[in-house]
């Protein structure tokens, strides 16, 4: 079993009739990246960077993150690299930042909604991933963002920043692409608003499932309720894969759900154009996308968009895997 796996996870993740999509990683820093490749990656579809902040005393400088933002970009050889710009807040805590306690910090002080409040902070590690984009195959991608307002304001401050560098006549990719994650019930309610505006749309489903079902990821009371085959999980992730074809723009997923080797059909047959997992998930994924044509996939898809309650999607999916 190990040895088949070891065979295909080179291999491109098509189905059997010729339907290609991406099979990519999720690191945590540039140390992830050999096993990404090892494990057969085939780009990089969430950078968190937000641990270049943590374990220290003050902020990382623009050239430590350059130098870290280029070194895993040249690793990765021209295959795609989604660096996250900072999510911080929430479970992850900066203390040279100060951050205010509060009472709910998942839907407090973080990410994108920091950013936006510290163009210090922003700008400088805009200024390093525009820099390190002319090394490889790299693209922007903000947390958190829950309407067009926020995704504007972002895409406003790298515009400055682009015109900064222009002035400086430093080198970065013009073409660049900036996306975002969609990780935010009114966010995903809003997809062909937000889709107009940003090249791709990456689904954070640890959060997405987190809001959308008033389930805190983090409390073990109540982790029966946190249900990634909740309906209402699966009918705002083809909503949302729905509104950005319509603007043909591509969709990623980068939560835990991409690595359910059980949804990976479902999605599919959603359309899902990226699958974003830890490295050790993605020769198995791989192997289910290889076994199956789009068209069961739809099928399967469409099954699955008629159920009623989680159990009842677990136990057809499970079934359809035998
Ligand atoms: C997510 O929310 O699904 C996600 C990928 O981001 P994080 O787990 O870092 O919040
Ligand atoms: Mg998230």
């Amino acid at each position: 079993r190990k040895e088949e796996l070891a065979e295909l996870k080179n291999l491109p993740a098509e189905t059997k009739d010729g339907h290609r999509v991406e099979v990519a990683a999720n690191i945590g820093t540039p140390k992830d990246v050999p096993g990404v490749l090892r494990n057969g990656g085939e780009g990089i579809g969430l950078y968190r960077t937000e641990f270049l902040y943590m374990d220290r005393k003050s902020l990382p400088t623009e050239e430590e993150q350059f130098n870290a933002y280029k070194e895993i970009s040249k690793k990765l050889e021209n295959r795609p690299v989604i660096i996250r710009t900072l999510d911080i807040g929430g479970d992850k805590e900066l203390s040279y930042l100060d951050l205010p306690e509060e009472m709910n910090p998942f839907l407090g002080y973080r990410a994108i909604r920091i950013c936006l409040d510290r163009p210090d902070i922003f700008k400088t590690q805009l200024r390093a991933i525009l820099r390190a984009s002319a090394y490889g195959n790299i693209k922007i991608m903000y947390p958190m963002i829950s309407s067009i307002e926020e995704l504007r304001a972002a895409n406003a401050v790298l515009e400055e920043v682009k015109t900064d560098l222009k002035e400086e006549e430093v080198e970065f990719d013009e073409e660049l692409e900036v996306g975002m994650m969609m990780e935010v019930p009114a966010a995903a309610m809003t997809a062909d608003i937000l889709a107009k505006e940003a090249d791709f749309f990456s689904i954070g489903t640890n959060d997405l499932i987190q809001y959308t079902t008033a389930v805190d990821r983090m409390n073990e009371n109540i982790s029966k309720l946190y249900k990634p085959f909740h309906p209402a999980i699966l009918r705002l992730i083809k909503r949302i894969i729905d509104a950005a074809h319509k603007e043909n723009k591509w969709v990623g997923m980068c939560g835990e759900m991409a690595g359910d080797a059980r949804l990976a059909p479902v999605l599919l047959g959603f359309g899902l154009d990226e699958f974003s997992m830890s490295a050790i998930s993605i020769p198995e994924v791989k192997e289910i996308i290889r076994s199956l044509t789009l068209t069961q996939t739809e099928e399967i898809a469409d099954d699955v968009l008629q159920l009623e309650t989680a159990a009842e999607i677990i136990e057809y999916l499970d079934d359809k895997l035998e």
